[in-house]
């Protein structure tokens, strides 16, 4: 197979167990390499079946990170985009699931001319198409690959063997195949062990890769014994063993592996300049969380309590928050189920909130609870930010509660209610980007001067990305403004709400789109920066 541009290719795979940390590791691999000014993209391979994870459970699979181009995506891509601080795209994520639908459906057009479809060659070429196109349309100078799974799962079987021939097709030089592995700590004997990283590095010999760098993950320490067995019997040079300990904050881990010597391997395997990366910013960040001595204590309203990657990206963008502003961020679930059945101690955990987060949601499951949440925020002043069905929460509950509209709801939760304050808004879904009926990906906004919004974003034009189904109903606009909503933002023809505030609140503002997913680590999103400055306004005058 042909490719035309000189794009380098980091293959990133998994051993011995799941939940690691490919995703950081990758992510870091690329933040070190971007800031030594390398041109990097990445591409997550999913060896699942479903054919995107827009309809998987936030339980199994964490969050649905949404790119600027609409595409429903791992929440892996979060972390790239955060580190990388590049936007993504499509042809940074796919399955197993789209891989075998797009061969087939070839297949049903005859394309391949009665030929017996096969796992090798058609469902790798597939795969190896995908890897170049990326490599090809993003321009870029690296690309990094995450193969996502553990070595020796049946699923992840045509992701390896197109990546092995991958190196074949463009040489050893051209790619690097870095592997993450665990390396347990038994306390009986007080030892860290290297055998299944020993043996998780056979499984990726089997399929004819060898690994140029191991990423070896620990809780402890990682000896010089430990290094020099796994360089052995690994097959790797001990400066290509990069210790990975677990680490309190995130933001630590490509400045620990740079420590380590990452990038001069990388550069030594791909024949690369050796140009200095420059973890300043990093730096930085990290020395000033380590001297932060104060807290902002957040409610998170959820259904999914305790379960950070079901909400990964707004946990993010609120501890980028909180660092600026010097604060740290102490996080406390509040179960919107059991809100809503008014159980005491979750209504008690309410009072000791600086402030109030509604997250996106789909389901009514636990929408009461999350009104009850709105109004305590709005009758305490207690500062609250709604993203996306947390907006809608905040309408309704204005509705119910102050403009006197009974049965005020959203069509998804009860499509009889009265007063539909929150609707499918018909029409819409023909030009919607994508097929089904979500509004996905990037769209303007225009916000309107003179309101917190615009205090916060400093700018009247912005872009932010959606993943909804509903919109605000415009009939119920004069009514709910005499109740003290202000439209802050719509998109330029003016017939879509997206940022909704409350009047005489010290900060209450809803939006219909996921801010969330363009905070960066180094550069906090101004609603969350808003928000957060608020809550600690609200802290220091309890
Ligand atoms: N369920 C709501 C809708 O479809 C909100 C979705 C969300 O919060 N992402 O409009």
């Amino acid at each position: 197979m042909e490719r035309q541009n000189k794009t380098k290719f980091i293959f990133v795979t998994g051993g011995v167990c799941s939940g690691l940390g490919k995703g950081i590791s990758s992510a870091s691999i690329g933040a070190i390499l971007k800031s030594a000014n390398y041109k990097i993209f990445t591409l997550k391979l999913d060896p699942y079946l479903n054919i995107d994870p827009g309809t998987m459970s936030p339980y199994q699979h964490g969050e649905v990170y949404v790119t600027d181009d609409g595409t429903e995506t791992d929440l892996d891509l979060g972390h790239y985009e955060r580190f990388i601080d590049t936007n993504l795209s499509k042809l940074s994520n796919i399955t197993t699931g789209q891989v075998y639908q797009s061969v087939l459906s070839e297949e049903r057009k005859g394309k391949f001319l009665g030929k017996t479809i096969q796992i090798i060659p058609h469902i790798t070429d597939r795969i190896k198409e995908h890897i170049y196109k990326a490599a090809i349309d993003s321009k870029t100078d690296i690309l990094i690959i995450e193969i996502g799974g553990t070595v020796g799962d049946i699923e992840g079987e045509p992701f390896l063997e197109a990546a092995r021939q991958i190196r074949i097709e463009q040489g050893y030089h051209q790619c690097l195949f870095a592997h993450v592995t665990l390396l347990p700590y038994i306390k009986a004997s007080n030892e860290t062990k290297t055998k299944p990283t020993q043996l998780s590095v056979k499984e990726l010999l089997k399929r004819g890769i060898t690994p140029d760098i191991i990423i070896a993950r620990t809780e402890t320490k990682v000896t010089k014994e430990a290094i020099e067995k796994i360089s052995m019997f690994c097959n790797v040079k001990p400066e290509a063993v990069i210790p990975a300990p677990t680490v309190k904050i995130i933001y630590e881990v490509p400045v620990n592996f740079e420590k380590s010597g990452i990038s001069k391997i990388i550069y030594k395997h791909l024949h690369l300049t050796h140009q200095k990366p420059n973890l300043n910013s990093w730096n930085k960040v990290l020395n000033k969380i380590k001297k932060i001595d104060k807290k902002v204590t957040i409610g998170l309203i959820g259904k999914y309590t305790e379960n950070i990657d079901a909400y990964l990206s707004v946990n993010e963008a609120l501890k980028s928050a909180c660092y600026h502003h010097n604060l740290n961020l102490n996080l406390i679930w509040i179960d919107s189920v059991k809100l809503e059945k008014n159980d005491r101690s979750e209504i008690n955990k309410l009072k000791k909130l600086d402030g109030l987060i509604v997250p996106g949601g789909f389901g009514s499951r636990g929408i009461e609870g999350k009104i009850k949440a709105a109004k305590y925020a709005r009758e305490n002043k207690v500062p609250y930010l709604g993203l996306c069905l947390g907006s809608q929460i905040m309408a309704i509950e204005l509705a119910r509660n102050v403009a006197k509209l009974k049965n005020a709801n959203s069509e998804e939760f009860d499509p009889k209610a009265k007063n539909l304050i929150v609707h499918f808004l018909p029409g819409q879904s023909e030009d919607r980007k994508k097929g089904g009926t979500l509004r996905l990906g990037a769209y303007p906004c225009i916000v309107k001067k003179g309101t917190k919004a615009y205090q916060a974003y400093q700018t009247n034009k912005i872009s932010e990305r959606h993943r909804h189904r509903y919109e605000f109903n415009n009939d119920y606009q004069e009514i709910l403004e005499k109740a003290g909503l202000i439209i802050s933002g719509d998109s330029p023809d003016h017939n879509l709400m997206e940022i909704i505030e409350i009047k005489n609140h010290p900060f209450m503002l809803g939006s219909q789109f996921h801010p969330e997913f363009k905070s960066r680590p180094l550069r906090a999103h101004p609603l969350f920066l808003n928000f957060i400055k608020a809550a600690d306004k609200y802290k220091n005058k309890k």
